[in-house]
């Protein structure tokens, strides 16, 4: 079970909810399972099988009706490890085979970042998907905002999509992510030392932008340096209320003259699961043993609990905390 800074704010009570009855909520979102048992209708699983689950349950919008919860138009939304679901950082667990997605044995030693990537994937999907409007678009310049697990592996799949990469951190480099960049061919700017706009004069203007900071005042930057008929993708969850002055006419100006997009995108279809399973087999031939390097913190057992927290909290140098439940 991978941890992130979803569960650090649900363990403060500051995002998600418990089950309707509960008083507690089992946390865990990133999984990578084996499977144990399968009921007597299951054809495509078999025990032994490494499986990763999706997180998100259908609601009652149509997009949910038609298996694209992660599309829900519903106000509440049922998130396995995250609201109104219990999630997967236990033994064990019990799930349908439709939220499950087989992952190969080749990759069971960095599964469990199956789902912060399928996260990455649909963003990328959307972009691409939206694109099809210029009819012959082809992305030569990206721009990644954030160094984290989601920055880090939204370059990969970028690089992968034979884009030239500039990814953005607030730590100077070097340390292992500005270095895990590199080995991907990115190039890496702090943006204590270089702006947006001094990044984009020399290495822009960006075809596509992905905002992973965290931090949405760097949404409106973003905006400004985009290139004409560019899309920029917005994957960060911000529960606070920060405000913050903008150019208005400059950035309304530049989407209109421009044919701007930017869009939002959370959560994600099993598609995009499936579509991270195939990017880390290319991703384990082009650069092998890259992927491992991100699984930085491993905690043993479910005992240290306390450690995991630790972890989350204090980040120096911890890129991905993980739990080992259990040893397969
Ligand atoms: C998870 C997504 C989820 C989002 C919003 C993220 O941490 O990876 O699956 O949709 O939080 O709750
Ligand atoms: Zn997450």
């Amino acid at each position: 079970m991978g941890v992130d800074g979803t569960d650090k704010e649900i363990n403060a009570a500051e995002y998600g909810r418990p089950p309707s009855g509960d008083d507690y909520l089992v946390i865990g979102h990133e999984s990578l399972g084996v499977v144990e048992e399968v009921g007597s209708a299951v054809n495509d699983l078999r025990p032994g099988d490494y499986v990763v689950a999706t997180v998100r349950r259908p609601g009652g919008s149509i997009y949910d009706r038609i298996g694209m919860q992660d599309m829900t138009t519903d106000d509440e939304y049922y998130e396995r490890g995250i609201n109104l679901r219990h999630g997967f950082l236990a033994e064990y667990y019990v799930e349908e085979p439709e939220y499950l997605v087989h992952v190969g044995p080749g990759l069971k030693h960095v599964g469990v970042l199956i789902e912060p990537a399928s996260v990455v994937e649909k963003g990328i999907a959307q972009a691409y998907e939206i694109q099809r409007r210029l009819r012959v678009w082809q992305p030569r310049r990206a721009a990644v905002l954030g160094a984290g697990p989601v920055g880090i592996l939204a370059t990969m799949a970028l690089r992968l999509r034979g884009l030239q990469v500039c990814a953005f951190g607030r730590t100077k480099p070097p340390y292992l992510n500005s270095d895990l960049l590199r080995e991907v061919g990115a190039c890496y700017h702090s943006f204590q030392e270089t702006t947006l706009p001094e990044a984009s004069a020399m290495h822009g203007p960006y075809d596509i932008i992905f905002e992973a900071t965290g931090s949405s005042p760097i949404v409106f930057e973003a905006m400004d340096v985009l290139g004409k008929n560019g899309v920029l993708v917005l994957s960060s969850v911000t529960g606070g209320g920060r405000t913050v002055e903008v150019p208005a006419d400059r950035i309304n100006l530049g989407f209109v003259l421009g044919n701007k997009v930017v869009v939002g995108t959370v959560n994600a279809h099993r598609d995009h699961f499936e579509m991270a399973a195939k990017d880390f087999a290319q991703a384990e031939i082009r650069w092998p043993g890259w992927l491992s390097k991100l699984l930085t913190h491993p905690v043993e057992g479910l005992d240290n609990y306390r450690e995991m927290i630790r972890l989350l909290t204090d980040t120096k140098g911890a890129l991905k905390v993980f739990v080992k439940v259990a040893e397969q």
